[in-house]
């Protein structure tokens, strides 16, 4: 194993921040994984996952049974992490710039199209190790203006040149669910099934250019000018682990040990996996998620659980007014998953208190939260 630190932009003289990476596997390796954890600072129980993560990883490098390089970043956010107001944890957005952490990743695929496009073969093995070497150029020539862009850059600079990239967050309270391009659905659904993935949310691009889609985009926007010219590069994931309480030792040893069965059987790593449990839930759009507000201020109280399936018209939530007596109900419109539940109990007007996973894709555009 190997650590790196990877100094930050010092957003004030007298200060450092870094990122420390730590490589497992050999060298040369014929294929590289990258996982990260906790970009949206706060959400911890990735965190947790990986550093179960690194010890099992220890123990394969020592036996000789790591085959893929793998590379882990536990901790994706200490900017993120050290935002504390008032002794509430801020981690989704940047104080600052007010950007959410798990945006404006870089879209450089203009510039490495125009690098690689009088300099590729009729070898597609070599054309994909062409465009990453453009890729790795590409992103070492930027000049990243503030921490924070220099947090995201070193970031998507670690992973940008992997096979399989997964990026593990959680949400408030919640099942655990994860977000796709179809385009991998066939190499995700085993990953799903080993994690007991409640939900599959689908979309080509949900916008925001998020840390997954920065790689997914990139290689479609690859593929669409250079369609057939090199071999397929692999695939970016969003996991959410549950809830922000979930952080507990039984479960991120299961997911630990999920991620490890999953790469055995991808050949990442020598061993036999068990086959993979049946898939829980069949993957659904994410234009299908109906996010549920609230149309009035007031006391929440929930009337269903995540991971119960609401028919569309049923009361999930009732909204009190404790001046008025006025008891609102909340349905679920479309019906679906209950998979997320704010972790807030005192509603304003217009709050998205819960989202519902529906089976039908029915909004357009930008499709993640703020
Ligand atoms: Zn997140």
């Amino acid at each position: 194993m190997q650590a790196h630190i990877h100094e930050l932009l010092a957003a004030v003289p007298g200060t450092a921040r870094q990122i420390h990476s730590f490589h497992y596997g050999p060298d040369n390796a014929p294929g590289k994984v990258y996982l990260q954890a906790s970009l949206h600072a706060d959400e911890l129980p990735g965190m947790l996952v990986l550093w179960h993560l690194k010890q099992r990883l220890a123990q394969l490098e020592a036996a000789g049974l790591l085959r893929w390089s793998v590379v882990l970043v536990p901790l994706a956010n200490p900017l993120g992490l050290e935002q504390v107001l008032m002794d509430v944890p801020q981690g989704r957005f940047d104080n600052d710039s007010r950007e959410n952490f798990n945006r404006f990743f870089l879209d450089v695929s203009q510039q490495v199209g125009d690098c690689v496009q009088d300099l590729l073969t009729d070898d597609p093995a070599n054309n994909l190790q062409l465009i990453r070497s453009s890729l790795r150029q590409t992103l070492a020539c930027q000049v990243p203006a503030t921490q924070l862009q220099s947090m995201r850059l070193v970031l998507q600079t670690l992973a940008c040149d992997a096979d399989i990239v997964l990026d593990l967050h959680c949400d408030f309270e919640a099942v655990q669910h994860l977000y796709l391009s179809p385009d991998f659905w066939s190499q995700v659904e085993p990953l799903a099934r080993y994690l007991g993935a409640r939900a599959c949310f689908l979309t080509k691009e949900a916008g925001g250019q998020s840390f997954d889609e920065c790689f997914t985009l990139f290689w479609a926007q690859m593929q669409a000018r250079f369609t057939g010219r090199f071999t397929a590069p692999g695939f970016a994931v969003t996991v959410e682990l549950r809830g922000v309480a979930d952080v507990d030792h039984g479960l991120a040893r299961q997911d630990c040990q999920a991620l490890i069965n999953y790469l055995i059987q991808r050949g990442a790593i020598d061993g036999h996996a068990p086959p993979p449990p049946p898939l829980l839930h069949a993957p659904t759009p994410l234009a299908g998620v109906e996010p549920v507000i609230s149309p009035v201020g007031g006391l929440i109280v929930f009337c269903a659980q995540v991971g119960d399936s609401l028919e569309a018209g049923q009361v999930l939530a009732e909204i009190i007014d404790p001046i008025t007596d006025h008891v609102t109900p909340v349905i679920c419109t479309r019906g679906g998953l209950l998979y997320v539940r704010s972790l807030r109990r005192m509603a304003t007007a217009g709050m998205t208190i819960a989202h519902v996973a529906g089976p039908k894709a029915y909004r357009q555009g930008y499709l993640l939260s703020p």
